[in-house]
């Protein structure tokens, strides 16, 4: 990103193949129009993650490029693990990501029409009840290289299959008795295509169609004719879907409906990240977490509640773009593009982690000095504040050695150090406790050195942030660290389970923390840079007798690193 650059990096999307594509059909009107149409199309059944950031950002995003319009469809066909919960959870984060559905959809809307498709299908000789158990469907459906068997009951006349599914649907039979198929081709090279299972009998509640049915669509069986009846133009999807687009071209063409057109994309994989809704779900039922909205969960709840921000968020997917092939992106540039959101927007303030009393001898005690520092250097307009000055503050445990290994230039006995914004300091003696710790530092400070500079223009090698300890804020810090300690977490040895990959240090409490007196009044939605340790926000736990602060990110960018190293 160079100065020169005014497009901000939010609208300078890559380009991408379903970009191009989309511009050649709006081009050559392949639907007689140059009207577009998308859908997020989400399965209630657990929170939306970053993976699905990506492909609401393609689904909204380039649909928005167009002119196009977007809904949000629930595809809600399996009554046994969707809830309303997530229905909420889901509309929610869209929101939260920055994007307005055109119309709200479900597929359970559809579910007449399905049965009444189903019907014509059956009418037409291309469906049938199959009475075999699904072990024996799962037998007679052959290998990639061997092809299936025909059931015995597949051709079974259209007045008895009219007549079984009518049956089914009036809830006669138990669950798993029966199943309508369609009639396709047991020898096709594509498994997808083996006359596959179109309903199945299940009484159970659906959270939107309650007790009316008792029979419920397959996923493949809905998915193609919902994207028709909403007349989506761009059907997009990841990679997996692939050897399904035959099937959802063939109940297309079979019912003579509106031919929406299915494009694959990648998948978003990230290093150190679980990205599959059965196992965050697992993650949080077996508590490893501490629900769905932990901040080391990727879910956009759980980054929402981290501090990550939907604008940084919606900036790492244009980055990424899509393609047509599967890989794995560093989680090193997510947290790139947040640090650098971070960095522009976040406030500055001082806070004391681990604190370690510091003495000024020399100075006046009960005075208190207001020092004025800016709110964010990569931003005037973030203005000013005032940080009180005390004999006594706290600094950081990490910021003085008694003995101070080579290249050490922060405090130690004799040494002088800059403390922002405020004066220059020179350790003196220690006072320990009965173990030998240092419990508190003794110093002399140079007032010629009033707002870090002296006259004689002596330089020091380092600049420490500090809390006056009459004004210092009391605060639970939350460090968060990868969920997970290995790059891939499904790379377990034989017998484990993702689990074992739990990193068990990913997340560090600490109690005693001491905050600049301007940090009692932040808001939940405030990003702050905790000066030379890293961008914090505040915990929904927080009260006003205890404040939490989570850690987004770390400072020190190792994703730039990385990019050094390659030459990019
Ligand atoms: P999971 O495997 O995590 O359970 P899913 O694919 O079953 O996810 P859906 O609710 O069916 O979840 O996904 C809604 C949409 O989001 C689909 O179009 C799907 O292709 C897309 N999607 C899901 N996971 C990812 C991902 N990791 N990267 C990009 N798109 C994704
Ligand atoms: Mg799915």
């Amino acid at each position: 990103m160079t100065d020169e650059n005014t497009e901000s990096p939010e609208t300078r999307t890559n380009s991408n193949f379903l970009r191009d594509q989309m511009a050649e059909d709006v081009r050559t009107k392949k639907y007689g129009t140059a009207h577009v149409q998308t859908r997020f199309p989400p399965e209630p059944n657990g929170y939306l993650h970053i993976g699905h950031a990506k492909a609401i950002c393609l689904d909204f995003g380039l649909a928005d490029e167009f002119g196009g319009k977007t809904n949000l469809r629930f595809d809600d066909t399996n009554p046994e693990k969707e809830e309303q919960e997530y229905v909420d959870s889901i509309q929610e984060d869209v929101r939260w990501l920055g994007f307005e559905w055109d119309r709200l959809c479900y597929a359970s809307d559809y579910f007449g029409q399905l049965y009444e498709w189903a019907i014509q299908l059956i009418q037409a000789g291309k469906a049938y009840v199959d009475d075999l158990s699904a072990e024996e469907i799962r037998a007679h459906r052959g290998t990639l290289t061997e092809p299936g068997k025909d059931s015995p009951y597949r051709n079974r006349t259209v007045e008895e299959n009219l007549d079984l599914f009518t049956r089914m649907k009036t809830g006669e039979f138990p669950d798993g008795s029966r199943v309508l198929r369609a009639k396709i081709d047991m020898g096709s090279p594509n498994v997808n295509m083996r006359d596959p299972v179109m309903y199945r009998i299940l009484h159970a509640t659906h959270h939107r169609t309650g007790d009316e049915w008792c029979i419920y669509p397959m996923y493949d069986y809905a998915h193609g004719q919902s994207d028709s009846i909403e007349h989506v133009t761009h059907s997009m999807c990841t990679l997996e879907f692939t050897d399904h687009q035959p099937l959802y071209r063939w109940f297309i063409e079979q019912l003579g409906i509106f031919p929406s057109q299915q494009i694959e994309f990648d998948r978003l994989n990230l290093t150190y990240t679980m990205l599959s809704k059965r196992k965050l779900l697992q993650l949080v039922q077996e508590r490893h977490v501490s629900g769905w909205d932990d901040p080391r969960m990727p879910t956009l709840g759980g980054l929402r509640r981290r501090g990550f921000s939907p604008e940084a968020l919606r900036t790492f997917c244009a980055a990424i773009g899509a393609t047509r092939t599967n890989g794995t992106t560093d989680i090193e540039m997510l947290e790139h593009f947040q640090r650098d959101d971070l960095n522009r927007r976040a406030r500055r303030a001082m806070a004391v982690l681990r604190p370690l009393k510091l003495v000024i001898d020399n100075y006046p005690d009960g005075q208190v000095e207001q020092f004025e520092v800016a709110n964010n250097p990569e931003d005037e307009t973030a203005g000013m504040r005032q940080v009180p000055f005390t004999r006594e503050i706290y600094i950081e445990q990490d910021d003085f050695r008694e003995v101070p290994p080579p290249k050490y230039y922060r405090l130690s006995p004799g040494k002088e150090v800059r403390l922002r914004g405020a004066y220059f300091v020179t350790a003196q003696s220690v006072v320990k406790d009965a173990e030998g710790n240092v419990v508190e530092v003794h110093c002399k400070y140079d007032p010629e050195s009033r707002g870090g500079g002296t006259p004689d223009g002596r330089k020091v090698k380092s600049t420490m942030h500090w809390v006056s300890a009459a004004h210092a804020v009391p605060a639970e810090i939350r460090l968060y660290d990868r969920l997970f300690t290995k790059a891939d977490p499904g790379d377990t040895a034989e017998g484990e389970s993702f689990l074992s990959n739990l990193n068990p240090n990913s997340l560090e409490v600490l109690t005693g923390a001491k905050l600049e007196p301007s940090l009692a009044s932040a808001k939940l939605e405030d990003r702050f840079q905790f000066e030379r340790v890293g961008y914090f926000c505040l915990d929904g736990e927080s009260t006003a007798d205890k404040l939490v602060f989570n850690r987004t990110v770390p400072l020190r960018d190792s994703w730039a690193k990385i990019e050094k190293k390659s030459g990019a």
